[in-house]
């Protein structure tokens, strides 16, 4: 009699050896066999069990992700776009100085430090580097250093694992900053029949990220080289609104790089990603889009609330005078939709391209009624033309 596949055999095959591995680091502390070895997922040893935490963990093996919506948000609120909106406000830290460190308008970080304050959590993961130069997950319990892990780091940050180490640990509360991909894997432990373990109840709050893609560690250290900027010396990076140029800043200088060799170093996974705004966290923030000029801009963020614990963190942050929160405009806010499905679309043709049919869409589900919405769409444009 044939045995069934393992879990983590069926990870290799159907995730790993298809390029869609985003290096969320949800596989990966759950066991000895499963490790990141630069910004690579690998399996040293094979497991049997079949039905591992590995494989109903990754955000890149099918699942209800309808099922999932319904448990976690009101599905009236859900946008096929963007998923639940509860609200949708332009927002910033009110403290300069914290904004003066973080991306843009210090949001997630102005976030979490209310978030702990409050005793909402007590602790928070975010994304650090290594002594490798390379982005990892990391518990900090003081609200006072979050500020020093602000920023955006375009690399792929494995975050998911720094939860899994946590799980064995001391009862915590824990908020976790999670890209797209991310916030799923998390999803997909909240909600999963398997996991079933009470540790996942430490995790109390997500913040997400909005996310267009991640950058392989190798083939943008190589981009560094070109430029001849080293890792090291390298302070931040940002994509301006309205320029099709990623800044690249150290202490001395700003280095602008063109797109087209930015689009050459982002992680293959990413081109069938359709989630561009974190659909499955409680509030998701991205860098502000709205009429201003592009230095007002980069001061705020676009935050989407999702679930009534984002709103309960989000209007805490108002009361306590950490957050600035204003209407966005209603452009604004179909731009968003826009370049959302924008980014769903070009992921199923990618996903449709790569599977070779249509009936066939890797990890997602033609039942999905966000998925088959997008499908039908470009059905139609396919009819038109
Ligand atoms: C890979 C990536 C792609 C992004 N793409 C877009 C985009 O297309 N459009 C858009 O509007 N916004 C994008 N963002 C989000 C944007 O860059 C800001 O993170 C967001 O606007 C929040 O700004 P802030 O000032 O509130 O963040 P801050 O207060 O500076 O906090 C940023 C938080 O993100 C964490 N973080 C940094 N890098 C990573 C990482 N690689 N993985 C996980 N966590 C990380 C930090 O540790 C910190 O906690 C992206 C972010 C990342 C990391
Ligand atoms: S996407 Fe995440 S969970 Fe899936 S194989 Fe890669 S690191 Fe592991
Ligand atoms: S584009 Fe999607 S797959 Fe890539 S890092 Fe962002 S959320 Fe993850």
């Amino acid at each position: 009699m044939n045995k069934k596949p393992g879990s983590q055999t069926k990870l290799k095959k159907d995730v790993l050896e298809q390029s869609l591995c985003t290096g969320c680091g949800a596989c990966v502390s759950l066991c000895p066999y499963q490790v990141v070895y630069h910004d690579r997922t690998v399996q040293l040893h094979d497991c049997d069990l079949t039905d591992g935490k590995c494989y109903a963990f990754c955000p890149r093996t099918p699942a209800d992700y309808g099922q999932i919506r319904e448990s976690l948000f009101d599905v009236s609120e859900v946008t096929p776009e963007i998923g639940a909106v509860k609200g949708y406000y332009l927002s910033r830290a009110a403290d300069p100085a914290l904004r003066a460190k973080a991306q843009h308008g210090g949001t997630v970080t102005g976030l979490l430090e209310v978030a702990i304050a409050e005793g909402l959590i007590d602790s928070a993961i975010v994304s650090s580097r290594n002594e490798e130069l390379e982005q990892e997950g990391r518990l900090i319990e003081a609200k006072s250093q979050l500020c020093d892990y602000a920023k955006s780091k375009f690399t792929v940050s494995p975050t998911v694992a720094a939860f899994n180490r946590l799980m064995g640990d001391t009862v915590r509360k824990v908020g976790v900053v999670a890209t797209p991909c991310q916030a799923l894997a998390l999803a997909k432990m909240k909600t999963a029949v398997i996991s079933n373990d009470s540790k996942i109840n430490q995790l109390n709050l997500v913040i997400g990220l909005f996310c267009g893609w991640t950058l392989s560690v190798e083939s943008f250290h190589r981009l560094l080289q070109q430029y001849q900027i080293s890792p090291e010396a390298l302070t931040g990076m940002d994509i301006p609104a309205g320029k099709n140029i990623l800044e690249l800043y150290t202490n001395e200088s700003v280095t602008s790089v063109s797109m087209a060799e930015v689009d050459a170093c982002v992680r293959t996974a990413c081109h069938y990603c359709i989630d561009s705004t974190a659909e499955f966290a409680d509030l998701s923030v991205g860098a502000a889009r709205f009429g201003g000029d592009c230095d007002e801009m980069r001061g705020w963020n676009q935050i989407i609330v999702r679930s009534e614990l984002g709103k309960q963190v989000m209007e805490l942050a108002v009361d306590r005078g950490a957050l600035e929160i204003r209407e966005a405009p209603a452009s604004a806010l179909q731009n968003l939709k826009n370049a959302a499905a924008e980014k769903k679309r070009k992921a199923l043709k990618n996903i449709i391209e790569k599977s070779r049919s249509v009936k066939n869409l890797l990890y997602l589900n033609s039942d999905d009624p966000v998925v088959r919405k997008y499908l039908s769409i470009d059905k139609k444009r396919k009819g038109k033309s």
